[in-house]
């Protein structure tokens, strides 16, 4: 039988009882590694995050607590080679895939160390300035930010067990608030060797960084009232979690990251043969070609004018014909596996249910796998998908394939392009493609409000853009609506979920002394 990942709990690693469930290399199929979190004593668990974790790092200033987030940043630094060999077996990504996650990771990490530097040797943030409350100013009122005194429950999806990890709990970590994380079970193998070896450096607190591995039965009802979940994953589970008693009774405070249709749009008067032309399809290969498609952020809708939609057709079909796809160990793979089986019958079951309102421009049937055993490997090939009437298909909208596939709509005119994104319902990011910054300014401006991020790239960012939908720490992750409402990173504005404002009215003497 595999090794037996353990629990780190109430500041003890510990097995789980149950027989668990084994994480497979999807590219192979063989068995990997198992996780089990049955017979936990979760009250007890979560309890000692609380009281002693919580209050270890709540005795340290904000500049302390950067200082450990650098010392875990150098710990996964250092051991980085082990995790791009567990992304390899366990995620079946190539070398750069991995990248975005382990080296998306560890870079966040790093941010929020510099950033907390700036912080300074405070243990609580003034939120504004004194204003007072009467006619003198004898009587005022001071906005404060406090580190909550609770755990946070980090539930994470299994395409970015390791950045997906670190982008909540640095800032929580740095908030002073310990973290109890659960990572996706069929990629857990990543994340709980992350913690292992931060917990085994000794960074930390004792109780400031738990994991657990394997069912998510019993965590939410382990949630107190001061306590907070944040939560990235499908909208399915994401409606259990909301429905939740714990949030519904106990006002536990949810963040909610999850699925999203994020449209990419060329503005209208490019021509086939311009730069932002192929900004655009450049960018819509990248997106669905990276992590197999995999990634939250990737472009699911290309919108282009009616009157270049054959030539982007053929464009991108060009460059994703060139895609190699199999097995990550092989260094001419462009493209490695999907997550698992049960993914990649989820995928093939979405694009069946896509194809019955568009056309197939380009198929992913074609791509004959490189070194993998198409009856065992979960490799999907990249496919364009495309309709004519944008209008009348509604799937397109509302149904997300987590994998390589993405749809090509034509628009008439500006208005009807921002109507069709609209039909997203709220988006993580729509990225803009032009060359005429008036058009793209009033455009972003358009598409805010239903999203997270808008990525306007015009010709003179073509080599330094950071990524349709690469998720920066400086910037806002997460959108509206669908896509979970939910708010992370944004520099130093992640912490305000980790903290609990409240207005302390005094004289001013007394302001001037906190
Ligand atoms: P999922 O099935 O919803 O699972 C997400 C996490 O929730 C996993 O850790 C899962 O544990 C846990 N979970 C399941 N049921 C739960 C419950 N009743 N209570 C508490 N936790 C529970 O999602 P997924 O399949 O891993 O991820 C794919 C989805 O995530 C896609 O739709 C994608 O768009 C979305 N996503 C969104 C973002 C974003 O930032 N917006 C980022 C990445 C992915 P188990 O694995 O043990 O079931």
């Amino acid at each position: 039988m595999s090794e037996l990942l353990h629990n780190h709990l109430a500041g003890r690693w510990i097995a789980g009882t149950g027989a668990g469930t084994t994480l497979v290399d999807p590219v192979l199929g063989d068995e990997l590694v198992r996780v089990d979190a049955t017979g936990l004593d979760l009250g007890a668990g979560f309890s000692f995050a609380r009281e002693q974790g919580g209050a270890a790092l709540r005795a340290l200033s904000y500049r302390e607590r950067a200082t450990l987030l650098a010392a875990m940043q150098q710990v996964l630094q250092v051991n980085r080679d082990a995790y791009y060999a567990i992304a390899t077996a366990n995620s079946g990504t190539v070398k750069n895939d991995s990248a975005v996650d382990i080296d998306g990771a560890i870079y966040t990490l790093g941010q929020y160390a510099r950033w907390g530097e700036t912080l300074g040797e405070r243990r609580f943030l003034p939120d504004g300035e004194a204003v007072k409350l009467g006619k003198d100013a004898s009587f005022q009122s001071q906005h404060l930010q406090l580190p909550t005194r609770g755990v946070a429950l980090l539930i994470n999806a299994f395409n970015f067990p390791a950045w997906g990890l670190w982008e909540k709990a640095a800032p929580a970590l740095l908030s002073g608030v310990p973290v109890i994380v659960k990572p996706a079970t069929a990629t857990a193998w990543l994340a709980q060797r992350m913690v292992q070896d931060v917990v085994a450096a000794g960074v930390l607190p004792a109780g400031a960084l738990s994991i657990v591995c394997g069912s998510s039965a019993g965590l939410m009802d382990a949630l107190r009232p001061m306590d907070v979940v944040s939560f990235t994953g499908s909208a399915e589970t994401a409606a259990v979690i909301r429905g939740h008693r714990a949030v519904a009774q106990h006002s536990v405070r949810t963040s909610i990251e999850a699925d999203s249709l994020n449209a990419a749009l060329l503005l209208e008067g490019e021509a086939p043969d311009g730069e932002a032309f192929g900004l655009l399809v450049k960018e819509a290969v990248r997106e669905m070609t990276v992590k197999s498609g995999q990634k939250c952020t990737a472009i699911r809708r290309i919108l282009v004018p009616e009157a270049l939609y054959d030539s982007a057709a053929e464009a991108i079909g060009a460059r994703l014909a060139k895609i190699s796809v199999g097995n990550p160990r092989n260094d001419t793979v462009r493209m490695g596996a999907l997550v698992s089986r049960a993914q990649q019958a989820a995928v093939r079951d979405g694009l069946a249910q896509l194809q019955r309102e568009t056309q197939t421009l380009h198929d992913g049937a074609t791509h004959a796998l490189v070194d993998a055993d198409p009856a065992i490997a979960c490799c999907v090939g990249p496919t364009l998908l495309g309709t004519r009437d944008a209008d009348g298909a509604s799937l397109v909208h509302d149904t997300e394939v987590f994998g390589p596939v993405a749809t090509l709509l034509p628009y008439r005119d500006a208005e009807h392009a921002l109507s069709l994104i609209r039909r997203g319902q709220g988006s993580l990011v729509a990225s803009v493609y032009g060359s005429d910054a008036a058009a793209l300014a009033r455009t972003a401006v358009e598409l805010a409000d239903g999203h997270g991020r808008v990525h306007v790239i015009s010709p003179e960012v073509a080599a330094s853009h950071s990524g349709h939908g690469n998720v920066m720490p400086q910037s806002l992750h997460g959108g509206p609506g669908r896509a979970g409402g939910g708010e992370e990173l944004g520099g130093l504005r992640a912490l305000n979920f980790y903290h609990r404002r409240c207005a302390v009215q005094a004289a001013a003497g007394v302001l001037a002394a906190l």
